[in-house]
């Protein structure tokens, strides 16, 4: 038995079958690259799942994490820390928002901004408390955020969830003005829909979303969790529209591997007051410290250009792919989040290949891969991978 399915056996018998993993057990990773339990290199494409910003092991974010971790890990929000205050200021002055609240996750920066559009209701838009979302968005596991996201498959099993919530078709405004009452206090959507499987809007969508919610008094939020933090070229996804959001959510890359999570707001919209919202570990001294210098170092380094250019890159190598292999359909992609789609359901065996000629991919629909590397990943590094890619798609 190899040492990877000894440890798999574990995971079989103790741990809640919760996720289907791909059965790599990763103990070690550099850069771009990560290594198995038996000493396995593979070029790693998911990133964390959009997180790794900077790669494995980035000496910024080692000797941040060390340096903080010798220092203060964990007082309390009763006191002031000075990371948490650093990456407020960084954040505030890159940004169009003026406010900033830090959590641990994704679904808890979107909890929220939902708290902060209902609070805002009740102040200023006589209690309107609805908030449209899109159909194939996503937005978090909580069950407030289950309700947001707009897939039935995650949520049936959970219902009820929060009411309040109401979808329509993504890059459709006439679905979005017709589902508008005097009741929608915002709308709530993604730049480019990631976990639904990479959708990219048409070039003025977000531009119609927002003057139909400046003309209907409409708090505009965007979860920028998987655009935002160069993803998509520029630092964050709306500066790729030319738009600014009301309220914007980050986590993932916002920690280049940390736990964090934002949400920001415009001053005018901010109506959360002391008492309204609050977390222990939310924006403690270790996440921030480690978030402000990744943050910092994207931002020195231009490194959304760098993910730009590399994206570009990434695309040329999968349309080559798509020449050659008839059974893909499309290649899409903005920045380095790239989808490959196939004309049948045929992910789980490309990935199973993919594995094997060493190349981690994550498997975003049955009949479509995603990409999401390090923002630092090499066009040589793409060349290598994609290289593994062909020899696992050769097999199908
Ligand atoms: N929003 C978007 C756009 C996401 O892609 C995700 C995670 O994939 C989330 C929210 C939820 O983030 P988390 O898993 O950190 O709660």
């Amino acid at each position: 038995m190899s040492k990877s399915s000894a440890w798999i056996a574990i995971e079989n018998q103790y741990y809640a079958q919760t996720v289907r993993r791909q059965p790599v057990v990763i103990v070690q990773g550099q850069g771009s690259r990560v290594w198995d339990a038996d000493g396995k290199e593979y070029l790693d494409f998911v990133g964390g799942w959009a997180v790794n910003m900077l790669g494995h092991c980035h000496p910024v974010i080692t000797q941040a994490l060390t340096e903080q971790a010798a220092t203060l890990l964990q007082t309390s929000n009763q006191f002031y820390t000075i990371p948490q205050l650093l990456l407020a200021q960084l954040l505030v002055e890159h940004s169009c928002l003026d406010r900033v609240f830090f959590g641990n996750s994704g679904a808890e920066a979107n909890e929220g901004a939902i708290k902060l559009a209902r609070k805002y209701g009740k102040k200023h838009r006589d209690g309107a408390y609805e908030i449209i979302t899109a159909f194939h968005s996503f937005h978090g596991r909580t069950m407030t955020t289950l309700a947001a996201t707009g897939q039935p498959h995650y949520q049936e099993a959970f219902l009820p969830l929060s009411p309040g919530f109401v979808h329509v078709a993504y890059n459709d405004v006439a679905a979005l003005e017709h589902a508008t009452t005097d009741n929608t206090v915002a709308v709530m959507l993604e730049p480019i829909q990631g976990e639904g499987g990479v959708n990219i809007p048409d070039d003025d969508y977000l531009q119609r979303v927002r003057a139909w919610c400046d003309q209907r008094k409409i708090l505009l939020i965007l979860d920028e969790i998987q655009t935002g933090m160069g993803r998509l070229g520029s630092l964050f996804g709306y500066q790729e529209y030319g738009i600014e959001p009301d309220v914007m959510t980050l986590a993932k890359g916002l920690g280049c591997g940390v736990p964090i999570g934002a949400f920001l707001s415009k001053e005018f919209c901010m109506a959360l007051e002391p008492g309204d919202h609050g977390s222990t570990f939310g924006g403690n001294a270790l996440t921030t410290a480690v978030a402000h210098a990744g943050s910092k170092y994207l931002i020195d380094h231009n490194i959304p250009a760098h993910a730009k250019r590399m994206g570009q890159h990434l695309l040329a190598r999968l349309q080559e792919l798509k020449a050659r292999f008839s059974f893909i359909v499309d290649v899409r992609g903005k920045g380095l989040l790239t989808a490959m789609e196939f004309d049948s359901d045929i992910s789980h065996q490309v990935l199973a290949h993919a594995n094997e000629a060493g190349v981690l991919l994550n498997g975003v629909k049955p009949n479509a891969l995603r990409f999401m590397p390090p923002l630092t990943i090499t066009a040589e590094e793409i060349d290598e991978g994609t290289g593994r890619l062909e020899q696992a798609l050769k097999r199908i």
